[in-house]
């Protein structure tokens, strides 16, 4: 049985922002592109979202939802800097450390002693007192419901105020967890899978689990069988470290990738595993969202 943590800073680069300038704490502010260069959010502070406010939205349409906002502008290199502290910290736990954004991460604390809860309690302690950043934490037996566990922390604690959630989910409760939870939640359903789930009046992690699998495969193929075994909460994915990830990637004959490599992909390279601002100037694309769908599918 694993122990694993995902970790997710709150509003990131709002977060960071906030220790340069304190007195953005508890306004409505947007980290991104002004509005006259077509800038869009690529971060905002928990007091924008209540405006509506959200992450790739244009900024001329943020500042109609929300005429006090603040715009701040993107300093790609203060969030690096602050995103190599947090992973050193998580690497003081443990080197089983899969960084799959600037600001989120899954580890595998399986061979340490301690419960993973009191783990994930003292990774947040130390990220709010030596970095003076507010983290969310999700604790459970495997990678997806790790994930999802802090989806739904985040989503349970919204306000003003960075969530700095922390939803432990026991080992032997994954699929009682996510049977009430929407279809969506789950990794790898996005809007398509979720409409055709929805015309089978599949509504429900716990609908799905509850499908017979031969039918997901024969509608889904190969995903159906993926989406059965999610429903009921299994999931055996390892923590993949940065070095396993590059010797991987080493070992793989250039013939056996994919024709159009992720390298490639005009706004990312290498999406799934690192974000990296593909703007200049004033304008900025927002990261790839932290959506209910995310994980190593479509993460952050
Ligand atoms: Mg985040």
């Amino acid at each position: 049985m694993r122990k694993i943590i995902h970790l997710d800073l709150d509003a990131f680069f709002c977060a960071v922002e906030e220790l340069r300038d304190p007195t953005l704490r508890g306004k409505p502010f947007a980290v991104g592109g002004q509005p006259e260069s077509r800038g869009v959010v690529a971060s905002c502070s928990y007091a924008a979202r209540r405006f509506g406010v959200h992450s790739a939205l244009p900024m001329g349409q943020a500042l109609r939802l929300c005429p006090t906002l603040l715009i701040v502008p993107v300093r790609h290199s203060e969030y690096a800097a602050a995103s190599r502290r947090v992973m050193a910290i998580l690497h003081t736990l443990t080197p089983r450390v899969e960084q799959i954004s600037i600001d989120e991460a899954f580890l595998d604390v399986t061979d340490r002693p301690q419960a993973a809860a009191a783990l994930a309690v003292d990774l947040q302690q130390a990220i709010r007192r030596d970095l003076g950043l507010p983290v969310s934490l999700g604790v459970a037996a495997n990678k997806l419901v790790a994930k999802i566990a802090n989806n739904v922390g985040k989503a349970a604690a919204r306000g003003d105020a960075p969530p700095s959630a922390l939803l432990v989910v026991p080992p032997g409760d994954e699929a009682t967890f996510l049977a009430p939870l929407p279809a969506d939640a789950l990794w790898g359903v996005g809007p398509k899978t979720a409409a055709r789930l929805e015309a089978l009046g599949i509504h429900t992690i716990g609908d799905i689990a509850h499908w017979p699998e031969r039918d997901l495969v024969q509608r889904f193929g190969k995903h159906g069988q993926e989406l059965a075994r999610h429903a009921c909460g299994l999931d055996d994915r390892p923590v993949v470290t940065e070095h396993e990830r590059k010797s991987i990637s080493q070992r793989t004959p250039l013939c056996a990738m994919s024709p159009t490599p992720r390298c490639c992909a005009p706004r990312c390279s290498n999406r799934r595993r690192r974000w990296r601002p593909c703007c200049g100037g004033s304008t900025c694309s927002a990261p790839p969202s932290s959506s209910s769908s995310a994980g190593p599918t479509s993460p952050r």
